[in-house]
């Protein structure tokens, strides 16, 4: 399939506004599907199907997929590009604008998600699938290298952050593949990567979840305050009581945010 010579034939225009760098080497987007884990048996669904390219080497492999789509432009193209596939389904919605039980009662099971994200809701979409989403299995993304690495940070390094502690607690992430920004078209300014996040919302026990997000943004809040002080901001307390509360978790006064695990998180959250 020449995705290309369709996309010109169709006059069609990228629109900037939607992230639209679209990955045309098939044999890339095989193998991302092939490690994100799904099979025959496996719901899936595609966050931004663009010209279909992945969604077609997705519907090679797995029982159905669910596309969700902004632009209506992309139409014609689509009905084109995956013409041989009769379990694909393309909503024409923006992602942001229909609620989780609406996307999760369309679907009706356990899913997975593989996108290639547009980038400038690429955080919102992956924190509403880890927090909200009751039968996402696993998240499969393409997006900017510096948030996989993000995603996939061990504690007390730089790219630790929220959404790592986030992701720690209820899964886990992994760096699946590297995707030059030569392979988009048209090409970004920036390189991409695939991570594959886990879930598993049995890892921990999060007995109030609000208040978990709450000591987690906290933390980061300020990320050149000690945690004692960021605590001691937000939470009206005396330095004494923060700093016992932190020496009650063996966890070091003088720490900051990216020094925490994802399950001290969730026990200071218990006693803070
Ligand atoms: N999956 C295709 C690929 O790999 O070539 C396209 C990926 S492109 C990076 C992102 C796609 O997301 C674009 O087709 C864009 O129109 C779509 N998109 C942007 N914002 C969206 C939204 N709010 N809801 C649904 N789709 C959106």
């Amino acid at each position: 399939m020449d995705v290309k010579s369709i996309l010109k034939k169709n006059n069609f225009t990228f629109e900037k506004k939607y992230g639209q760098n679209f990955l045309t080497d098939f044999d890339l987007l095989g193998r991302v599907v092939e490690k994100s884990g799904v099979n025959k048996d496996s719901t899936v669904i595609e966050i931004g199907v663009g010209a279909g390219t992945l969604t077609s080497e997705i519907a090679k492999r797995v029982k159905k997929v669910y596309g969700f789509e902004i632009d209506t432009k992309l139409k014609p193209i689509l009905n084109e590009t995956l013409s041989e596939f009769d379990n694909v389904e393309i909503v024409f919605q923006d992602i942001m604008k229909i609620s989780m039980k609406e996307i999760e009662d369309k679907i009706g099971g356990k899913y997975t998600l593989i996108a290639n994200l547009p980038y400038y809701i690429t955080t919102p979409i992956i924190m509403r699938f880890i927090e909200e989403a009751t039968n996402c299995e696993a998240i499969v993304v393409t997006i900017q290298k510096e948030v996989a690495l993000r995603l996939c940070a061990e504690p007390k390094t730089s790219d630790y952050g929220s959404i790592t502690a986030s992701i720690n607690a209820v899964g886990n992430a992994e760096m699946i593949e590297y995707i030059g920004r030569e392979k988009f078209y048209p090409v970004p300014n920036v390189d991409s990567a695939v991570a594959k996040i886990t879930i598993d919302k049995n890892k921990y026990e999060i007995k109030d979840m609000n208040a978990f997000k709450k000591v987690v943004k906290t933390a980061f809040g300020m990320r050149r305050k000690t945690l004692v002080n960021n605590l001691i901001k937000e939470y009206k307390i005396t330095r004494e009581e923060a700093e016992n509360a932190l020496t009650n978790l063996n966890i070091p006064i003088t720490a900051r945010g990216e020094e925490l695990s994802a399950y001290d998180f969730i026990k200071l959250s218990e006693i803070i």
